[in-house]
């Protein structure tokens, strides 16, 4: 069983954070979907438990494309039929034409970035739509999708706790099934980075920052909505089985432009380069036979993001040893420090340790 992600790189327009590979506009759409398709042929046919059509915007470019990748990848692989097949969708680009041609391809879950609900906000993220936009939107998509994620983005520059609740509040009102939640990552290569250089806006704090984590945590579960991992919230039963694959370390295949896929214990990735992917797609890059070493703190990288932590038995049964006799000095250190919390069942960051995991994490590297 694998998951299969499938990269779409077009956008409308590129917002004013973006660090991923993504083209504005969508002129080579055609040759794009013709390599990807090529790309598909060349994998091996699998048994297909999760697809995930991701980008740049999907929603952007034209149904008649998305339908075209899901009738080659049917054909190529054994996509089962309690799959979860999501899309991710702009407000800005879906329409009830769009929405329709998704359902009828098999498409049963939908993305939709909102990222936030303030005018301000959305303006100084360079995005396309406004909230009355989403909004529309979303009441059009919850008439055909029973199982939607809202994506939000927090800790803008100038933002505050309480800007950020009113964002939340307007998307969990809606009661999508699942809702991320992403820290902005400021990057200095995008003209949101240059401003902040520049001084024209003022990133949050810290401690801003994480008060406005811990409330987002503390609201969404009075709304029904359980963290299951460092960002991503779910009512019951409604995680998102796509990435609960990537996190707990499951085959997949990546196809598109820098798309990367894990498969029986290999990594590489596609060209980054639009051009040099649509002319050899079947092109691997940076392939890498991982150690049992590279594995094992991969596993510990990946799962514990998740708010169950690494579970003991199914960590031995796949390394051969109990994570704690492998790990005794650092496991008593981050106890210790009230990072980490080690039960019979499971390892798992504590509320501190989930503060702070990108550093708890690599103490495993040491
Ligand atoms: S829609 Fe997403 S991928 Fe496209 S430019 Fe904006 S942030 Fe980047």
């Amino acid at each position: 069983m694998a998951g299969l992600y499938i990269h779409i790189p077009f956008c409308a327009k590129k917002c004013a954070y973006c660090d991923f590979i993504s083209f504005a506009g969508g002129e080579e759409e055609e040759e794009y979907i013709n390599a990807v398709i090529k790309e598909m042929n060349v994998e091996r046919p699998q048994n297909i438990e999760t697809v995930f059509i991701g980008g740049g915007t999907p929603s952007y470019i034209s149904s008649g494309g998305i339908i075209r990748l899901l009738d080659a990848a049917n054909e190529r692989f054994y996509i089962q039929k309690d799959a979860e097949i999501t899309i991710e969708a702009n407000p800005s680009s879906l329409s009830a034409e769009k929405l329709e041609a998704y359902k009828a391809a098999g498409i049963n879950r939908l993305s939709i970035g909102l990222q936030s609900a303030m005018e301000r906000e959305l303006k100084m993220l360079g995005r396309l739509h406004d909230f009355n936009c989403f909004e529309r939107v979303y009441n059009e998509a919850r008439e055909k999708f029973d199982n939607i994620n809202i994506d939000l983005i927090s800790s803008l520059p100038g933002q505050s706790c309480g800007d950020f609740m009113y964002t939340l509040e307007r998307a969990a009102g809606l009661r999508p099934e699942h809702i991320s939640v992403y820290s902005l990552i400021i990057n200095d290569n995008t003209p949101l980075g240059q401003r902040i250089r520049r001084g024209e806006l003022e990133p949050v704090s810290e401690e801003e920052d994480r008060a406005i984590y811990h409330q987002t945590e503390k609201y969404l579960k009075n709304e029904g909505y359980a963290r299951y991992e460092i960002s991503n919230y779910a009512l019951a039963g409604r995680e998102c089985r796509h990435n609960l694959n990537y996190w707990l370390g499951g085959d997949y295949i990546g196809l598109g432009c820098a798309a990367h896929s894990f498969m029986r214990g290999q990594r590489y990735h596609n060209s980054e380069n639009l051009k040099d992917y649509i002319k050899a797609p079947q092109i691997k890059q940076e392939v890498q036979s991982l150690s049992l070493e590279d594995r094992r703190f991969e596993c510990i990288m990946l799962e514990l993001r998740l708010i169950s932590g690494i579970e003991r038995k199914r960590f031995k049964s796949r390394f051969g040893a109990d994570i704690y006799e492998l790990y005794t000095a650092v496991i008593n250190q981050l106890i210790e420090g009230g990072f980490l919390e080690l039960t019979p069942v499971s390892l798992k960051l504590t509320e501190r340790g989930l503060d702070v995991a990108d550093s708890v994490i690599l103490k495993f590297m040491d």
